[in-house]
């Protein structure tokens, strides 16, 4: 659970629900125990049976492009990761897999995220998944992409084999974004992305989430992002998802609990130009909350298990196979997520509590992220 000091109270984010609270149940920023009697009584701490199990599907170790921050990247430009690809064998064993563990758990429905390196290098494999799960089992699919690769004819394919989400990354405005999500031989991207997206919106179902890594250089530069992206895409159709950039090589500067407030006010701006917010969630993660992967996978494409995100392709830090399962004993290999940045909490939790008074004031503006 979470409690982020909200404009009218304390926002009680738990895993079944959401409740603003009045100041006198909240003290030293715990619940009190009048507090606690309270928010018990609602039900919103109370941990749901799970009904789904999600897995996490690397289907390519390269990228297309070469952002500095990214964990593929070392500081000196060199691969951190060794490109791989998953192949049909692969998509074989990771379906006999996931019908066990969601037998074993009780799961009537998967929730699937095509993950990379950048999931399109390997276009075959992600189609193979979405038919292969989707014809098995209720699968709702998303799949996380640079877009520069989603061309409209990959869109219609993906959102025909059952895709419902992608989530794209605008790191700025257009020379902004180009400076850091250019391609490996430095071409820009920005303008390819939003045509892509803007084509895929026009031609199919699929819903779009535009992420913003932020840094300090993004932040005041958040406004004039959004009105490039208004004037594109269907704000209707998207959702601005801002965060704290996860920086893994060159030592980026993450914003503080101060830079906050901009935040929230790109939050509002992006409201009034029509984009949908994500309702903020608690702190468990399907992946890595719970060890041995009771409730969710992430599957490298050589079929190496890991705990999560972050971890993904790191030889050192895998957990098991889709053969052998779990390691019963992974100790410090079992890495949760949420970046090695703990300073990125504080700006998350301001943020997100902005997040939450501005869908209390905005009502019915927001949806939810599933
Ligand atoms: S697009 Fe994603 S996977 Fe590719 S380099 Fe950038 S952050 Fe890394």
């Amino acid at each position: 659970m979470r409690l982020l000091r909200g404009r009218g109270g304390w926002w009680y984010v738990g895993r079944a629900g959401t409740a603003l609270l009045p100041g006198a149940l909240v003290s030293g920023g715990r619940l009190t125990p009048e507090g606690v009697r309270q928010v018990a009584a609602a039900g919103i701490d109370r941990v749901p049976a799970p009904e789904h199990y999600s897995l996490t599907v690397v289907t390519s170790t390269a990228c297309n492009l070469g952002c500095p921050y990214c964990f593929q990247n070392t500081p000196d430009g060199a691969r951190r990761i060794t490109p791989a690809k998953l192949d049909a064998r692969g998509v074989a064993a990771c379906v006999e897999f996931t019908e066990t563990r969601m037998a074993e758990l009780g799961a009537r429905r998967l929730e699937l995220l095509l993950f990379g390196g950048e999931p399109l290098l390997n276009p075959a494999a992600c189609v193979a998944l979405l038919h292969a799960f989707g014809e098995r089992m209720p699968t709702t699919a998303s799949m996380v992409s640079n877009g520069v690769l989603l061309t409209p004819r990959r869109a219609v394919e993906l959102a025909g084999a059952g895709l419902r989400d992608v989530q794209i990354t605008l790191d700025g405005p257009r020379p902004r974004h180009d400076s850091v999500r250019a391609t490996r031989g430095g071409r820009s991207t920005f303008d390819t992305i939003l045509s892509n997206v803007a084509i895929a919106q026009r031609d199919t179902a699929l819903r779009f989430t535009m992420r913003v890594n932020v840094t300090p250089e993004n932040l005041p530069e958040l406004p004039e992002l959004l009105d490039q992206a208004a004037a594109v895409l269907d704000p209707g159709r998207t959702r601005l998802a801002l965060a704290p950039v996860l920086d893994y090589g060159r030592g980026l500067a993450v914003p503080g609990e101060h830079a906050a407030e901009r935040a929230v006010d790109a939050y509002a701006l992006a409201v009034r130009l029509g984009f949908r917010l994500v309702r903020p969630r608690d702190t468990h993660c399907d992946f890595c909350s719970e060890t041995a992967g009771r409730l969710g996978a992430v599957v490298g494409p050589d079929g190496t298990l890991f705990s999560c995100w972050d971890a993904v392709g790191e030889p050192d830090l895998a957990v098991g196979t889709l053969a052998g399962g779990y390691d019963p004993d992974p100790g410090p290999r079992w890495r949760r997520c949420g970046g090695p940045e703990p300073s990125a909490g504080a700006f998350t939790d301001a943020v997100d509590a902005g997040v939450l008074d501005l869908i209390r004031a905005t009502a019915g503006r927001e949806v939810t992220s599933r």
